[in-house]
């Protein structure tokens, strides 16, 4: 095996010579806002677990429920075996709270993607994403047999563009984007698009895996703007506010019966774990009984945004640019001393020369700690 080890060793080195190369390190999270590295206690503005869900006592016990009721693993597809009746439950609260008339859940984010586009794009269908679109997206893109195009980030403009020369020649089509997007937390114009979308007859899809939980209090990008936006497939994952693991669709019924029937991501993998559906379920009914909490994480953002001179932020991430990888990282390695952990983000997952600190806050960060990242960073870094 000579030459695989040689192949895998000339590709991190071309990494290493170009900053790119990631390593993991061992983490011991605390909280939403703490954790320990290297026997050090860190702040970290890195976590998604925005409402600090995954450690809440109350959602560890409901997690703790569900194992002792149904076992560790789902045991099967759940087509075969591993329909347990905790996820349809789960599955009823994420309509609810969508206010759409059905939902299906997926093993992750990435997973829904996968299963979502390719099931929905066949040939006859042209699909047209956003180009700042999350990595899974466009991987479901690839899978699927339709045309795929990218319209330029945000541009209704060059989305319309696109629509009027290429629709005509499509039985279906299919635009999708980021609800908010995951490495800059702008939103998607969702009520200009959904019109667009409607008048060319295209099927909106939004990712909402930043916005379930932290926007429209709760309820995620689509509502929150003046008035819930029709969005016809609403997509997020359980990994992040939400503070447990797995994705969902919330659509209508024969979409999601469909996906129940024909989504290769659903068909041919297990049922998500019961510890996993417990826990959402119970984020779920916080999130429902307390939206004032749920605005936490974006007030967090805007006390930094605010404190840095910056566009207010419009959801809980806010992202720093810095340009290139070297700077990204000597931005980290000066946080990180300070005792502040904050990922520096480098190509492929952002464009060349945009490597940034990508911040998200929790709606447990103290404003103190918030105050203090923002004055190193415009004493030291900006
Ligand atoms: C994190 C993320 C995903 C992937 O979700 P997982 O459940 O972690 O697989 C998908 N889309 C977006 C926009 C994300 O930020």
């Amino acid at each position: 095996m000579l030459s695989l080890d040689a192949f895998a060793a000339g590709k991190l080195a071309e990494l290493d010579a170009r900053h790119q190369r990631r390593t993991l390190v061992p983490t011991a999270r605390l909280d939403g806002a703490r954790l320990t590295r290297d026997g050090r206690e860190y702040i970290s503005f890195s976590c998604n677990d925005y409402l600090n869900f995954a450690t809440d006592p109350r959602v560890k016990a409901a997690a703790i429920r569900a194992v002792e009721a149904h076992g560790a693993g789902a045991g099967g597809s759940r087509l075969v075996t591993g329909n347990h009746p905790m996820i349809e439950e789960l599955e009823t609260r994420l309509a609810r709270l969508k206010g759409t008339e059905a939902a299906c859940v997926f093993g992750s984010g990435y997973l829904a993607n996968v299963g979502i586009i390719p099931t929905l794009a066949g040939r006859d269908c042209l699909v047209i994403v956003d180009e700042l679109a999350h990595n899974c997206i466009n991987a479901g893109a690839s899978m699927a047999q339709g045309r795929v195009l990218r319209f330029a980030h945000n541009d209704l403009a060059d989305l319309e563009r696109l629509l009027l020369e290429h629709r005509g020649g499509f039985a279906h089509a299919l635009v999708v984007t980021d609800g908010v997007f995951s490495m800059d937390g702008d939103l998607a114009p969702l009520p200009a698009m959904s019109a667009l979308c409607a008048a060319h007859d295209a099927w909106l899809m939004t990712d909402d895996a930043h916005g379930i939980g932290v926007l429209g209090g709760g309820r995620g990008s689509a509502h929150s703007f003046d008035e819930p936006v029709p969005v016809p497939l609403q997509m997020g994952t359980l990994s992040k506010a939400i503070g447990s693991y797995g994705a969902y669709l919330c659509a209508s019924r024969p979409v999601i019966d469909l996906m129940k029937t024909r989504a290769r991501t659903v068909v041919y993998s297990t049922g998500l774990p019961p510890a996993a559906i417990g826990a959402a379920i119970e984020a779920l009914n916080i999130i429902e009984a307390e939206p004032e909490f749920c605005a936490l994480p974006v007030q967090k953002a805007r006390l930094f945004t605010r404190a840095l001179n910056i566009a207010p932020a419009e959801s809980p991430v806010v992202p720093v640019i810095l340009g290139s990888e070297t700077r990204a990282l000597e931005a980290q390695r000066i946080l990180s001393e300070a005792g502040y952990l904050v990922a520096a983000i480098r190509p492929p997952t952002v464009p060349a020369g945009t490597s940034r600190l990508r911040f998200a806050f929790s709606a447990l960060h103290r404003d103190e700690d918030i105050e203090q990242v923002a004055a190193i960073l415009r004493e030291k870094i900006l």
